[in-house]
Protein backbone atom coordinates (compact mmCIF):
# COMPACT_ATOMS: atom_id res chain seq x y z
CA UNK A 1 0.00 0.00 0.00
CA UNK A 2 1.59 3.19 -1.13
CA UNK A 3 1.78 6.16 1.08
CA UNK A 4 -0.95 7.88 1.57
CA UNK A 5 -3.21 6.05 -0.74
CA UNK A 6 -4.82 4.08 2.57
CA UNK A 7 -6.01 7.01 4.28
CA UNK A 8 -10.16 6.84 2.65
CA UNK A 9 -10.45 3.28 3.45
CA UNK A 10 -8.93 3.75 7.20
CA UNK A 11 -11.76 6.23 6.87
CA UNK A 12 -14.37 4.51 6.05
CA UNK A 13 -13.21 1.41 8.22
CA UNK A 14 -13.75 4.00 11.08
CA UNK A 15 -17.11 5.17 9.91
CA UNK A 16 -18.61 1.67 8.70
CA UNK A 17 -17.25 -0.30 10.90
CA UNK A 18 -16.92 1.52 14.14
CA UNK A 19 -18.75 4.58 14.22
CA UNK A 20 -21.88 3.09 12.84
CA UNK A 21 -21.29 0.31 15.29
CA UNK A 22 -21.94 2.55 18.54
CA UNK A 23 -17.93 3.17 18.75
CA UNK A 24 -18.03 7.03 18.75
CA UNK A 25 -15.19 8.20 21.57
CA UNK A 26 -13.04 10.63 19.16
CA UNK A 27 -9.82 9.23 21.45
CA UNK A 28 -10.20 5.83 20.58
CA UNK A 29 -10.90 6.82 16.77
CA UNK A 30 -8.14 8.81 16.95
CA UNK A 31 -5.77 6.02 18.05
CA UNK A 32 -6.87 3.90 15.06
CA UNK A 33 -5.89 6.55 12.49
CA UNK A 34 -2.84 6.92 14.51
CA UNK A 35 -2.09 3.15 14.17
CA UNK A 36 -3.30 1.87 10.87
CA UNK A 37 -3.88 -1.32 10.84
CA UNK A 38 -2.00 -2.07 6.93
CA UNK A 39 1.12 -2.12 9.19
CA UNK A 40 0.79 -5.06 11.46
CA UNK A 41 -0.97 -7.22 8.62
CA UNK A 42 1.26 -9.14 6.88
CA UNK A 43 1.94 -10.34 3.06
CA UNK A 44 -0.57 -10.74 0.93
CA UNK A 45 -3.54 -10.09 3.03
CA UNK A 46 -2.22 -6.43 3.20
CA UNK A 47 -4.29 -5.69 0.38
CA UNK A 48 -7.54 -6.59 3.02
CA UNK A 49 -6.22 -4.84 6.17
CA UNK A 50 -9.06 -2.33 6.16
CA UNK A 51 -11.63 -5.62 5.75
CA UNK A 52 -14.79 -6.06 8.23
CA UNK A 53 -12.80 -9.22 9.43
CA UNK A 54 -9.90 -11.09 10.97
CA UNK A 55 -6.67 -11.81 9.06
CA UNK A 56 -3.99 -14.16 9.03
CA UNK A 57 -0.35 -13.17 10.92
CA UNK A 58 1.33 -16.41 9.96
CA UNK A 59 1.88 -18.95 13.05
CA UNK A 60 -1.40 -19.94 12.74
CA UNK A 61 -2.76 -16.62 14.43
CA UNK A 62 -5.18 -14.09 13.45
CA UNK A 63 -5.40 -10.34 13.63
CA UNK A 64 -8.76 -9.17 15.08
CA UNK A 65 -10.96 -7.62 13.40
CA UNK A 66 -11.14 -4.34 13.96
CA UNK A 67 -14.46 -3.97 15.51
CA UNK A 68 -13.63 -6.54 18.24
CA UNK A 69 -10.39 -4.49 18.86
CA UNK A 70 -12.50 -1.52 19.16
CA UNK A 71 -14.90 -3.07 21.26
CA UNK A 72 -12.87 -4.11 23.94
CA UNK A 73 -10.92 -1.29 23.75
CA UNK A 74 -14.11 0.74 24.02
CA UNK A 75 -15.12 -2.05 27.13
CA UNK A 76 -12.15 -1.32 28.82
CA UNK A 77 -11.90 2.52 28.29
CA UNK A 78 -8.28 2.90 29.81
CA UNK A 79 -7.46 6.29 30.84
CA UNK A 80 -4.36 8.63 30.13
CA UNK A 81 -2.31 7.37 33.13
CA UNK A 82 -3.36 3.88 33.35
CA UNK A 83 -1.08 0.45 33.48
CA UNK A 84 -2.70 -2.38 31.16
CA UNK A 85 -1.86 -5.65 31.06
CA UNK A 86 -2.27 -7.28 27.64
CA UNK A 87 -2.79 -11.23 26.62
CA UNK A 88 -2.12 -12.36 23.19
CA UNK A 89 0.20 -9.71 21.54
CA UNK A 90 0.10 -11.01 18.31
CA UNK A 91 0.68 -8.77 15.65
CA UNK A 92 0.77 -5.63 17.97
CA UNK A 93 -2.59 -4.07 17.05
CA UNK A 94 -4.33 -4.34 19.75
CA UNK A 95 -1.39 -3.25 21.74
CA UNK A 96 -0.99 -0.03 20.17
CA UNK A 97 -3.81 1.27 20.22
CA UNK A 98 -3.78 0.59 24.21
CA UNK A 99 -0.41 2.12 24.27
CA UNK A 100 -2.06 5.52 22.13
CA UNK A 101 -4.34 5.62 25.57
CA UNK A 102 -3.37 4.18 28.46
CA UNK A 103 0.21 5.56 30.23
CA UNK A 104 2.08 1.95 29.90
CA UNK A 105 0.96 -1.18 28.60
CA UNK A 106 2.42 -4.74 29.66
CA UNK A 107 1.93 -7.17 26.43
CA UNK A 108 2.81 -10.79 26.90
CA UNK A 109 2.91 -13.33 24.09
CA UNK A 110 3.57 -16.86 24.01
CA UNK A 111 5.43 -17.41 19.96
CA UNK A 112 8.29 -15.10 19.87
CA UNK A 113 8.33 -14.64 16.15
CA UNK A 114 5.49 -12.91 16.40
CA UNK A 115 6.68 -11.21 19.31
CA UNK A 116 9.99 -9.88 17.42
CA UNK A 117 7.63 -8.95 14.40
CA UNK A 118 5.24 -6.69 16.73
CA UNK A 119 7.97 -5.04 18.31
CA UNK A 120 9.60 -4.00 14.54
CA UNK A 121 6.10 -2.35 14.10
CA UNK A 122 5.67 -0.74 17.35
CA UNK A 123 9.24 0.86 17.04
CA UNK A 124 9.25 2.73 13.33
CA UNK A 125 5.59 3.93 15.18
CA UNK A 126 7.37 5.68 17.87
CA UNK A 127 5.94 3.57 20.70
CA UNK A 128 7.65 4.03 24.35
CA UNK A 129 5.23 3.09 26.73
CA UNK A 130 4.98 -0.92 26.15
CA UNK A 131 6.98 -3.53 27.50
CA UNK A 132 7.38 -6.95 25.90
CA UNK A 133 7.34 -10.39 27.82
CA UNK A 134 7.29 -13.64 25.79
CA UNK A 135 6.03 -16.61 27.90
CA UNK A 136 2.80 -17.86 29.22
CA UNK A 137 0.36 -15.04 30.06
CA UNK A 138 -2.06 -16.98 31.52
CA UNK A 139 -0.85 -16.08 35.00
CA UNK A 140 -0.18 -12.49 34.37
CA UNK A 141 2.99 -10.58 35.17
CA UNK A 142 2.97 -10.15 38.88
CA UNK A 143 6.27 -8.07 38.90
CA UNK A 144 4.57 -4.77 37.58
CA UNK A 145 1.00 -5.47 39.07
CA UNK A 146 -1.03 -3.72 39.91
CA UNK A 147 -3.14 -3.64 36.64
CA UNK A 148 -5.71 -0.61 35.89
CA UNK A 149 -6.81 -2.73 33.04
CA UNK A 150 -6.25 -6.19 31.71
CA UNK A 151 -7.55 -7.45 28.76
CA UNK A 152 -7.27 -10.91 27.00
CA UNK A 153 -7.19 -11.26 23.05
CA UNK A 154 -7.62 -15.11 23.51
CA UNK A 155 -10.55 -17.01 24.58
CA UNK A 156 -9.85 -18.64 28.28
CA UNK A 157 -12.16 -21.59 29.28
CA UNK A 158 -12.71 -19.39 32.72
CA UNK A 159 -10.98 -16.37 34.14
CA UNK A 160 -7.75 -16.99 35.21
CA UNK A 161 -7.26 -16.50 39.00
CA UNK A 162 -3.69 -14.35 38.85
CA UNK A 163 -5.86 -11.80 36.53
CA UNK A 164 -7.89 -11.50 39.51
CA UNK A 165 -5.34 -11.32 41.96
CA UNK A 166 -2.89 -8.37 39.60
CA UNK A 167 -6.58 -6.43 39.05
CA UNK A 168 -5.88 -2.99 40.97
CA UNK A 169 -8.52 -1.61 43.35
CA UNK A 170 -10.99 0.33 40.77
CA UNK A 171 -9.52 -1.43 37.74
CA UNK A 172 -11.46 -3.79 35.20
CA UNK A 173 -10.66 -6.47 32.60
CA UNK A 174 -11.84 -8.04 29.67
CA UNK A 175 -11.68 -11.00 28.06
CA UNK A 176 -13.43 -13.64 25.79
CA UNK A 177 -14.54 -16.19 28.74
CA UNK A 178 -16.20 -19.63 27.04
CA UNK A 179 -15.46 -23.05 25.27
CA UNK A 180 -13.19 -23.07 22.85
CA UNK A 181 -15.75 -22.82 19.77
CA UNK A 182 -17.48 -19.39 20.60
CA UNK A 183 -17.13 -17.32 24.15
CA UNK A 184 -18.93 -14.41 25.85
CA UNK A 185 -16.85 -10.78 26.14
CA UNK A 186 -16.94 -10.41 29.54
CA UNK A 187 -16.00 -7.37 31.78
CA UNK A 188 -14.76 -7.74 35.25
CA UNK A 189 -14.68 -5.08 37.82
CA UNK A 190 -13.21 -5.03 40.98
CA UNK A 191 -14.67 -2.56 43.77
CA UNK A 192 -14.06 -2.73 47.28
CA UNK A 193 -11.92 -5.93 46.77
CA UNK A 194 -15.34 -7.27 44.96
CA UNK A 195 -15.54 -9.07 41.45
CA UNK A 196 -18.72 -7.72 39.54
CA UNK A 197 -19.27 -9.81 36.08
CA UNK A 198 -21.26 -8.78 33.05
CA UNK A 199 -20.96 -10.74 30.02
CA UNK A 200 -22.12 -8.77 26.76
CA UNK A 201 -21.70 -10.39 22.74
CA UNK A 202 -20.67 -13.64 21.62
CA UNK A 203 -17.54 -14.10 19.74
CA UNK A 204 -14.79 -16.30 18.63
CA UNK A 205 -11.61 -15.74 19.64
CA UNK A 206 -8.30 -17.99 19.27
CA UNK A 207 -7.52 -20.39 22.44
CA UNK A 208 -5.20 -18.52 25.27
CA UNK A 209 -2.55 -21.82 25.45
CA UNK A 210 -1.39 -21.90 29.02
CA UNK A 211 -1.48 -22.47 32.72
CA UNK A 212 -4.84 -21.25 32.99
CA UNK A 213 -6.02 -21.54 29.72
CA UNK A 214 -6.12 -24.41 26.93
CA UNK A 215 -4.16 -27.52 26.46
CA UNK A 216 -2.00 -26.99 23.32
N1 LIG B 1 -4.46 -8.94 19.63
C1 LIG B 1 -3.92 -9.82 18.62
C2 LIG B 1 -4.68 -11.13 18.66
C3 LIG B 1 -3.82 -12.29 18.37
S1 LIG B 1 -4.63 -13.84 18.50
C4 LIG B 1 -4.06 -9.17 17.27
O1 LIG B 1 -5.08 -8.54 17.01
O2 LIG B 1 -3.14 -9.30 16.47
C5 LIG B 1 -4.14 -14.39 20.12
C6 LIG B 1 -2.68 -14.40 20.41
O3 LIG B 1 -2.48 -14.97 21.70
C7 LIG B 1 -1.81 -15.22 19.45
O4 LIG B 1 -0.78 -14.41 18.96
C8 LIG B 1 -1.26 -16.35 20.32
O5 LIG B 1 0.04 -16.77 19.96
C9 LIG B 1 -1.26 -15.71 21.69
N2 LIG B 1 -1.27 -16.63 22.83
C10 LIG B 1 -1.85 -17.85 22.94
N3 LIG B 1 -1.68 -18.34 24.17
C11 LIG B 1 -0.97 -17.41 24.88
C12 LIG B 1 -0.50 -17.34 26.22
N4 LIG B 1 -0.70 -18.30 27.11
N5 LIG B 1 0.19 -16.24 26.58
C13 LIG B 1 0.41 -15.23 25.71
N6 LIG B 1 -0.03 -15.24 24.43
C14 LIG B 1 -0.72 -16.32 24.02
Amino acid sequence: MSENSYLPLLEEMISDQLVDRGITRERILEAFRSNPRHLFVPGRSRQEAYADRPLPIGSGQTISQPYIVALMTDTLDPAPDDSVLEIGTGSGFQTAILAALAGRVFTVERKGGLLEEAKKIHKKLGLNNVRYREGDGTKGWKEFSPFDGILGTGSVPEVPEPFIEQLAEGGRMVLPVGDRRQQRLTLLEKTDGDITRRESSYCSFLPLIGKNGWDE
